[in-house]
């Protein structure tokens, strides 16, 4: 008996039956568009449909080049480079449903050419959208219904439409963006016409035996957007023309609302997919903060869905399904959602990958192979980029002694996971404890190492995974007793008094601002708080879930600074996609974010400065620093001058810039060569 029987339960769609209930959600890779990008992403999909994943759902693939920019699919030629998809998954797993997503981007659309209900810009794109006219609605369908029939010539199960997120169909639906005069906009029927006419066409062109999935914003998080009522009537009015799965969607990208960040409670919005399922007779699939199979299973088991979606969580651990299965799931490489390699990549136009497994989206490229001579190795520093080097390199069969000084794993990751928001981190440390016991690395904890001891070790590789120090800048008055270090607060071993300069604003320097100004426990863990946090209300859901709700901000007794000599915003350096969730929670606490600073002195009156060169004293009892750091290289200069073999991962190797995303990618290819 499975630990999860209503994961494992199969659902029969009638024609066809699902294997089990969480299917891949859609991510754009960018694979698509590079060379090769067929192959790849059949590497990509296949290694997910050997994981055990009832059901894939592509990226989103544009039926025109109006709806996107990216790879599109309206030519039987087009239809013949996806049948390698198909054919790899399928060969590879039967038993696995694979759906294509239509795109259509409309008013989203990144090039002049992008078209919408009405030429209204949105606000997160840089490019006014043309008005369709009569014959423009019209190509736009029958473009989407050739996509579809393409699809299901090139081995498709099904097509997932997407009508969420401000792309073109949800654009019809809601009156900020549909201010037609025409049949196609004024009243909600008017406005749900395309939407239909889309689905409706697709359902008729493919048939009954092919999957059709409906996503819906089920919460659209915009002042002037969908109603509850409207929803509804949607996803009523999808369901009696044929659509066999309706799939909640939250958010509009525009939004100003975190629906996916790891400050995000796990299934927050579940509760939302359970109103709508019970309005329904056909089933509904839950997404959004699902990244565990416990997770999974209780919002299965609570009747708020009949499938879960996984998106993010399947580039963490493609093997998590099957891992839940056999009862391996302290093996799970949990998705932290930190955005920080897949979303944050996607919208800087770099690869997608994963923060905690860089292979993701490298199936072709990076694999840990066994190794040709087992030889033994030393890793000194237990950080990330310790803890990655000696998994792989353990997994290809070397022998690996792990080292750290701390009485416990983790590194900076360590402090990453006390910082209220940032709790998914320990299912990291979690993860790679339960690795190096899989893979034999002794771990030798409690050991400051030393070159003379690696020398008496006799090792074949010294790796230098020694990590960082702080900088301490060059102030006047640096050693006052009010300046203390970011690691003294975090651990509590500092006094933090009522006003508070912090000094540097990255990534750090924002944690600190977010632990000192919290009070209470974290809104990460309870959806309630969370929800009064953002100006949600889950239960009432009045128009968009947010209209008149008002965001409940405790703000921080003390008062408080984070400073930076840039003279760019600050916190313009964070996560595309996550920074202006800190910048705003911040900005409601009162914290005072200023740029243009220069240090002058810290001494009994407190803080001096010029800021864009004015002077100006800032009356603070305790100074943060914040400023950076320098790489800890001391031990791998020491090995060198004895003659050993000694190479560097992580910020060991390079402080400049780094994060625990480039030190796990660089210690990984590191451990795959060695
Ligand atoms: P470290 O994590 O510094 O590990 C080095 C280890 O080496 C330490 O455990 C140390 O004890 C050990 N060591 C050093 N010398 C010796 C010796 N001689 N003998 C034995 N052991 C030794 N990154 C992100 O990507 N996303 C985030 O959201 C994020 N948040 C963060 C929040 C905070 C508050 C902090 C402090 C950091 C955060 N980081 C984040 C940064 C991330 O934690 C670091 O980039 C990462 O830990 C660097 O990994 P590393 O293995 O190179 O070094
Ligand atoms: P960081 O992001 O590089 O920020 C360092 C800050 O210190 C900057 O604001 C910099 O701004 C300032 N600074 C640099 N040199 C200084 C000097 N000599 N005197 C005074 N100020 C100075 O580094 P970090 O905050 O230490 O973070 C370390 C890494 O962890 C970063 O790569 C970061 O991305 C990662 N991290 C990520 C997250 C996340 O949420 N993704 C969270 C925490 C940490 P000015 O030069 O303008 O003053
Ligand atoms: Fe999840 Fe972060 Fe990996 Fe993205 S990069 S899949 S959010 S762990």
């Amino acid at each position: 008996m499975t630990t999860y029987p209503h994961i494992f339960t199969p659902l029969d769609l009638g024609f066809v039956s699902i294997k089990n209930r969480i299917l891949m959600g859609s991510m754009h890779t960018g694979l698509e568009e590079v060379e090769n990008g067929f192959e790849r992403l059949s590497a990509y999909y296949t290694e997910r449909a050997r994981g055990g994943v009832g059901m894939i759902i592509t990226g989103g693939i544009a039926p025109n080049t109006e709806g996107g920019s990216g790879v599109k699919l309206s030519t039987t030629a087009e239809a013949t480079q996806h049948k390698t998809v198909t054919a790899s998954v399928h060969n590879a797993v039967p038993d696995v449903r694979i759906c294509m997503q239509i795109l259509h981007q409309g008013p989203l659309a990144p090039h002049d050419a992008c078209v919408a209900p009405s030429a209204i810009k949105s606000r997160i794109s840089r490019f006014s959208p043309s008005e369709l006219t009569e014959t423009g609605i019209e190509k736009q369908i029958t473009d989407m219904v050739n996509c579809a029939e393409l699809a299901k010539i090139a081995g498709y199960d099904g097509v997932e439409i997407i009508g969420s997120a401000g792309y073109l169909l949800s654009a019809f639906l809601v009156e900020k963006t549909n201010q037609r005069t025409d049949s196609w906009g004024g009243s909600y029927e008017n406005r749900m016409r395309f939407p239909l006419a889309v689905v409706r066409r697709i359902r008729v062109a493919v048939g009954k035996n092919f999957i059709v999935i409906f996503r819906i914003a089920a919460m659209d998080m915009l002042e002037g957007g969908m109603s509850w009522d409207e929803v509804v009537m949607l996803a009523k009015r999808m369901q009696a023309l044929g659509v066999n799965i309706i799939s909640s969607h939250f958010t509009w990208h525009e939004a100003a609302i975190p629906t996916i960040a790891t400050m995000v409670p796990r299934a927050a919005f579940s509760s939302v997919t359970g109103r709508l399922r019970k309005a329904l007779h056909i089933p509904t699939i839950a997404s959004n903060r699902i990244n565990m199979p416990d997770v999974a299973e209780a919002v299965l088991a609570r009747g708020d869905a009949d499938l879960v979606s996984m998106a993010r969580p399947m580039l963490a651990d493609p093997e998590l399904v099957r891992k839940a299965q056999e009862g391996r799931e302290d093996e799970i490489n949990t998705c932290i959602a930190c955005n920080q390699a897949c979303l944050d990549h996607l919208f800087t136009g770099q690869h997608v990958s994963c923060l905690v497994n860089p292979r993701a989206c490298h199936e072709t490229t990076l694999n840990y192979l066994p190794a040709q001579t087992a030889k033994n190795i030393a890793v000194i520093g237990a950080g990330p980029a310790g803890l990655s080097f000696a998994t792989v390199a353990a997994g290809r069969g070397h022998k690996v002694t792990l080292f750290d000084a701390a009485a416990e794993i983790g590194g900076q990751f360590n402090l990453a996971k006390q910082i209220p928001g940032k709790e998914e981190f320990f299912e990291t440390l979690r993860y790679y404890g339960r690795m190096l016991e899989i893979h034999g690395v002794d771990v030798c904890l409690g050991t400051q190492v030393s070159a003379q001891m690696l020398k008496d070790g006799g090792f074949d590789e010294n790796i230098i995974a020694a990590g960082i120090k702080p900088r301490t800048p060059n102030i006047e008055g640096i050693g006052h007793a009010k300046v203390v270090s970011y690691i003294d607060v975090i651990k509590g071993r500092a006094d933090v008094g009522d006003k508070v300069a912090i000094i540097g604003a990255g990534g750090i320097g924002f944690d600190v601002a977010e632990l000192i100004s919290h009070s209470g426990p974290s809104s990460a863990l309870d959806i309630d708080m969370f929800a009064k946090q953002w100006g949600i209300d889950f239960r009432g859901h009045p128009r968009g879930g947010v209209r008149g709700v008002k965001p409940i901000v405790v703000k921080p007794a003390r008062e408080i600074y984070l400073l930076q000599r840039k003279t760019t915003p600050v916190g313009l350096g964070l996560g595309k996609t996550t920074g202006w969730t800190h910048r705003i929670t911040l900005n409601r606490r009162g914290v005072k974010m200023v740029n243009g600073v220069e240090y002058l002195k810290i001494d009994d009156d407190g803080l001096h400065v010029l800021v864009h060169g004015q002077p100006q004293t800032l009356n603070v009892d305790t100074v943060i620093i914040c400023a950076g750091q320098k790489s800890l290289r001391t031990l791998y200069d020491e090995l060198r001058g004895l003659g050993l073999n000694a190479s560097l991962v992580g910020g060991a190797y390079e402080a400049g810039e780094l994060d625990a995303k480039r030190a796990i990618d660089q210690a990984s290819r590191v451990a795959a060569l060695i």
